[in-house]
């Protein structure tokens, strides 16, 4: 993972697919598989309430992360489950009310799929296009909302190109007007600080594995004043305030607890070292690699992320060229599946350009010396596959 630049699986580059769990996070976890392993439910006796504690101690880390309440912090599966949660959860519950929801293009699959599930129900979506780098426009947005209109769900920082949508000023034009907002913030939290009383957000998705705690565990923190209601998604024994049926799975939300109070300690400090290797890896690239370039704002955008395009160079044969390399092109598509990112696409890059682009992401246990292996291997296959001609298709 670290210091075995020459080992396979080789050089991890790819932390907005998923993270290591912190060893400091795996340590806490341990206890509450084995001896501790009550269920925190079950309160009639010190084995649940012991796990009960542990539960309610790590709702609190995470709900200090967000200046959020403890109360408003509810266990999922992971950031799936919570945009899913959200996203039907507050439709199906307003559907009285009315039946129009505002997203963006280039959202999460997830969204985009229960939007595209809602509207099979009867429910209009307006799916936003995005500005050349990535961001939504606000006049647009706002344009697009009418009295209908339920939830509007935006990204905070994308999957692929690491911008960050302006959450705030949405935040503004959703309050004013009545309207739920939620954000899928699985690539922001932990990397960027993210206020929900500041922002106006009402709901608000956390997934363990993009922040160093496991994969598996997620949150939806749902807004209590004013209170942003949901349908559940499951029947059952009404945990998580009804909102989430299922026992609490001890271990993993400890890990996550942990994992917050480590990120709210180091974010800052963090933020700065693992932009400046990805600037570092970002120069050296661009010293070596004649017409790369950047896909999304550079100044709107995740410390860690990189998204490039090598035009002419598939960014298939550039990983396959690579595998002491750990990267991808960002997107779930496969070197099998016919289509770019749908993101790129968004941007307005060409369907060539699109192929011809991958993601690089830093994180916290890079190394420089990693960082400088990794420009070195990916500028030498950039110009061997330049200088073939099969590399373009
Ligand atoms: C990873 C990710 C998800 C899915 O999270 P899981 O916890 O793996 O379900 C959703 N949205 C974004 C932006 C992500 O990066």
């Amino acid at each position: 993972m670290t210091e075995r630049a020459n080992d396979t699986p080789g050089v991890y580059l790819d932390y907005q697919a998923t993270t290591p769990v912190d060893p400091r996070v795996l340590d806490a976890m341990l206890p509450w598989f084995s001896e501790r392993f009550g269920n925190p439910h079950s309160v009639q006796h010190a084995y649940g309430r012991q796990a009960e504690a542990a539960v309610e101690r790590a709702r609190e880390q995470i709900a200090a992360l967000l200046g959020a309440e403890a109360r408003e912090i509810v266990f999922t599966s992971g950031a799936t489950e919570a945009n899913n949660l959200a996203v039907k959860g507050t439709a199906r519950f307003y559907k009285e009310r009315g039946d129009h929801i505002v997203t963006l293009a280039t959202e999460h699959k997830c969204v985009l799929e229960s939007c595209a599930r809602l509207e099979r129900e009867g429910f209009r979506v307006t799916r936003l296009p995005v500005e050349a780098d990535g961001l939504v426009s606000l006049s647009r947005l706002e344009a697009s909302l009418d009295d209908k209109t339920l939830l509007v769900s935006v990204m905070a920082a994308n999957n692929e190109i690491g911008v960050l949508q302006p959450l705030a000023e949405i935040g503004k034009i959703t309050r004013a007007r009545g309207i739920a907002l939620h954000t899928d913030a699985a690539q922001a939290v932990g990397k960027i600080s993210l206020d929900v009383g500041a922002t106006n957000i009402d709901l608000l998705s956390i997934s363990g594995h993009k922040l160093y705690a496991p994969k598996g565990i997620g949150v939806l923190y749902v807004r209590r004043r004013p209170r942003a209601r949901l349908e559940p998604l499951f029947d059952g024994g009404a945990q998580e305030r009804g909102l989430r049926s299922g026992t609490v799975p001890t271990p993993l939300v400890v890990g996550l607890g942990e994992a917050c109070a480590i990120a709210r300690a180091e974010m800052a400090a963090e933020s700065v070292r693992i932009k400046s290797l990805r600037d570092r890896l970002l120069t050296r690239l661009e010293v070596r690699v004649p017409g790369l370039r950047v896909n999304g704002s550079m100044t709107g955008r995740l410390s860690g992320n990189l998204n490039l395009t090598i035009p002419g160079v598939a960014a298939i044969a550039l990983i396959e060229a690579t595998p002491e390399l750990a990267f991808s092109t960002g997107s779930a598509c496969s070197s099998a599946e016919v289509e770019p990112s749908y993101v790129l696409r968004a941007l307005g890059l060409s369907e060539a350009d699109a192929r011809a682009s991958f993601r690089l992401c830093v994180g916290r246990f890079s190394t420089e010396s990693e960082l400088d292996f990794a420009a070195e291997r990916l500028a030498s296959a950039a110009e061997r596959l330049r200088a073939s001609p099969a590399a373009a298709e």
